[in-house]
């Protein structure tokens, strides 16, 4: 098949993986840029087609707990608790690698980050793969991640071997990141499993949510640039609204009456005002609670034009 091609044959998106593609893979966080975790090559790969720098570690998906535990030398008790709980589902942990896990998918570090993706889809093919499937987001560095098989089409549809499309994601944000390799656990990435869930099965530390209005670029890679405003409540989107200059373009964007249905659409909707040639989104953020977390960490530091979390 030649680049670009899309569709929901899965045992097609197996052979490209087998041979060294990469190709557009389904998750119920965000679609994935991927290739076998153990063809260094094709890995080398997912770095050249994202633009991302080569320290910044892959998370690798897997078919199930019992997998999950050859890839690291040191399975921690806190990774089992995690795993037993909350997978398939989106929630990665990060444990010391096994030995032969490769380089290119940690970035280098000896620890390793593994998630067992609850996508019919995506387990299909890792269970036809036999292995491990290193997957970052499926979108040029410093854009938004793609939810659905068209976004991926339209960020890297000529780049990749085949977009394998599985329907819109069903979260719609990333995974939550818990690092399992000392200690303390942390919670480095806040996503689809919340503070709250984690909190109950093991001690966490409380995730700092920034400042309750920000305002800045989306990305000085994400063109064309649509300035991103957040806000705390829907007046406030208003007045904001009503000084807007006659010849700019705003949209107000609710993001606080149903935080779990806006996480499946934000990113739709963010791409969306740049397709409108909006010029300000003006987002009404949720409470900072559950998946509302998650969605404030990414709107609060799009906001802020950090490239730290749109990679
Ligand atoms: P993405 O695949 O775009 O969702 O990004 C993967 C995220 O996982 C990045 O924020 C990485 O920094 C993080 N990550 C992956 N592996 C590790 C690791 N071994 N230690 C710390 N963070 C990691
Ligand atoms: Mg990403």
């Amino acid at each position: 098949m030649k680049p670009g091609s899309i569709g929901t044959d899965t045992d097609h998106a197996i052979e490209v993986l087998r041979n060294g593609g990469v190709i557009g893979f389904p998750t119920e966080t965000v679609y994935g840029l991927a290739a076998a975790a153990s063809n260094s090559v094709a890995v080398n790969r997912i770095f050249e087609i994202k633009g991302r720098p080569r320290n910044h570690p892959l998370i690798v998906h897997l078919n199930s707990l019992t997998e999950a535990r050859h890839w690291s030398a040191d399975w921690s008790a806190s990774a089992e608790i995690l795993g037993a709980l909350f997978w398939p589902g989106p929630l990665t942990v990060i444990v010391t690698k096994a030995l032969n896990v490769h380089q290119e998918v940690t970035g280098g570090l000896e620890t390793v980050a593994l998630r067992v993706p609850n996508h019919a889809v995506a387990l299909e093919v890792l269970r036809g793969l036999e292995g491990g499937i290193a997957a970052p987001s499926a979108n040029k560095f410093g854009k938004v991640s793609p939810t659905t098989a068209e976004h991926v089409l339209a960020d890297l549809g000529s780049e990749v071997d085949y977009i394998l499309d599985g329907g819109p994601c069903s979260i719609g944000l990333e995974s939550t990141i818990v690092d399992c390799s000392a200690n303390t656990i942390q919670i480095l990435r806040p996503g689809g499993i919340s503070h709250e869930l984690i909190s109950q099965v093991l001690p966490v530390a409380e995730q700092v949510t920034g400042p309750s209005r920000a305002s800045g670029m989306l990305d000085s890679h994400y063109a064309p640039i649509c300035r991103l405003t957040v806000v705390a409540n829907v007046n406030e989107a208003q007045s904001l609204l009503e000084t807007q200059a006659a010849n700019q373009q705003a949209r107000i964007i609710d993001g606080s009456s149903d935080p779990t249905l806006f996480a499946t659409q934000m990113y739709s909707q963010l791409r969306q005002c740049d397709d409108d040639g909006i010029d300000q989104a003006i987002v009404v953020l949720p409470s900072p609670n559950g998946i509302g977390h998650a969605i404030r960490d990414r709107l609060l530091k799009a906001a802020h034009g950090a490239q730290s979390q749109s990679h």
